[in-house]
């Protein structure tokens, strides 16, 4: 299954190779061993217990000692550590250093921030780290694993997450790390694969303004409203999580544990839609820009929800929730596919971005439904389309050192200005979720298209 939360620590070591010149993109998969014999089960349960309690003790000394780079660690307690269990490949100690520092490192900017008290972090779930030494993956099928009882040799469930990055040339990288599933026996790998990507140089930008509901995208002049309606998914759940609450209140009393575990699959469910809705999204978008070395022109959102879609929102909580999931989480999304298919993002400034005519560069007064007028030339307006033309705008201007010969701006045409040609550009191409969430390439887009004008 693919892990969005872990990939991304993984990427953002990618951006530190990117400022060292070479750019070169992680993603981790995890795959699942088959289900293991109770006593080879065993002996990782053990080492499990010894890793554990190596990190435990790091943990300790690190946070103690302001410690918060491997290097130094190692240096100060790697003998230490190693010595505590003598018939545990040396790499182990190796690696818990390396899992420490990064533990007291982010504990201690929890610390430094004030978002906690504790004076010690709690080392809940344990992942083992591996290296080169700990670990090889033998063909597709099986990884082999050394332990205090020697090599042992795990058959591996292949699934299509693998296959599609063995497929795609992406390189199979050194360091892992294996959780232990007790209750299915199984092991759970985190594989990381690794690809050099270079950033093309644009030829022509695609504009993406993200709202709560759709992303408005402007590819080849026509501007195609994706539904994503990622903010009824967020009220939806928290509606049904609400009367959920009042109903176990009113039985079991606050905070009981049946309806504790109602929550805990709400918010699972809710999880998987939305990210699933994201990367299909964000996966279409950079192809799309990809096939045309195109730029992906986003706006530069804020840290706080101010966006004023979302104002109307009373609730801090529930409007922070939309603004992460509809604004924020999906500009993630893209970043992430865009670095993936070396697609350069190019940020500006989302300062009235519907608000001001494309052409005129005066104020459109907007009705009840999305629809304005332009004050100075009369012409009617769709906000997201707006939005977008605005967004190249901005983007040509400020980027004009290499600005894209391919890109017509604005053409007048019968006498009067109209953005990128065709009338109906004037008016975006709606696409409701079923639609576009089956979609490979906009080329289904429009073969979608022609069928609704010819019936
Ligand atoms: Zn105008």
């Amino acid at each position: 299954m693919y892990r969005a939360n872990i990939a991304r620590l993984a990427v953002d070591e990618g951006a530190d190779e990117e400022q060292r010149g070479a750019s070169e993109v992680t993603r981790t998969v995890t795959v699942r061993s088959e289900q293991l014999p109770r006593r080879t089960f065993k002996v990782f349960v053990e080492l499990e217990g010894m890793y554990r309690n190596m990190v435990e003790q790091l943990v300790l000394y690190a946070v103690d000692n302001n410690i918060t780079k491997f290097t130094r660690l190692k240096a100060e307690r790697y003998r230490e550590v190693r010595s505590l269990y003598p018939q545990l490949p040396s790499h182990y100690a190796y690696t818990a250093c390396q899992d420490a520092a990064e533990r007291s490192h982010s504990f201690l900017k929890l610390r430094r921030t004030g978002r906690t008290r504790k004076p010690h972090p709690e080392v809940r779930g344990v992942s083992i780290w591996l290296d080169d030494h700990l670990w090889r993956a033998e063909g597709l099928t099986s990884v082999s694993l050394a332990t205090h009882r020697g090599r042992v040799r795990v058959s591996i469930e292949i699934n299509r997450h693998i296959l599609r990055y063995v497929n795609r040339g992406w390189r199979l990288s050194s360091e892992a790390k294996v959780k232990l599933d007790h209750r299915e026996r199984r092991l759970i790998f985190y594989l990381t694969f690794r690809k050099e990507v270079s950033v093309y140089r644009p030829k022509d930008y695609i504009t993406v303004d993200v709202n709560e509901n759709a992303e408005a995208v402007l590819i080849d002049g026509i501007v195609y409203l994706f539904e994503t309606g990622l903010s009824r998914v967020t009220l939806g759940y928290y509606y049904r999580r609400k009367s959920v609450q009042e109903k176990y209140d009113r039985v079991y009393g606050p905070g009981s544990r049946p309806a504790r575990r109602i929550f805990r699959r709400l918010g699972s469910n809710e999880k998987a839609l939305k990210r699933d809705i994201r990367w299909k999204l964000a996966a279409l978008i950079v192809r799309e820009a990809a096939k045309r070395q195109a730029a992906i022109v986003l706006e530069r959102l804020g840290r706080e929800p101010a966006n004023h879609m979302i104002e109307r929102i009373r609730n801090p909580q529930l409007r922070h929730r939309i603004f992460q999931a509809a604004f924020k989480g999906v500009q993630r999304a893209i970043e992430e596919k865009a670095r993936e298919y070396g697609v350069p993002v190019i940020y500006v400034n989302p300062k009235n971005t519907s608000r001001k005519c494309p052409i005129h560069g005066a104020k459109i007064v907007y009705g009840k439904d999305r629809h304005g007028t332009c004050s100075k030339g009369g012409e009617t307006w769709h906000r997201d389309v707006v939005a977008c033309y605005n967004l190249l705008l901005r983007a040509l201007g400020g980027n004009g050192g290499h600005a894209p010969s391919r890109v017509r701006a604005l053409t007048p045409i019968d006498g009067g200005p109209v953005p990128l040609g065709p009338t109906a550009a004037h008016e975006p191409t709606p696409i409701a979720r079923g639609a576009w969430a089956r979609w490979k390439s906009l080329g289904a887009t429009n073969k979608h298209k022609q069928m609704r004008t010819n019936t």
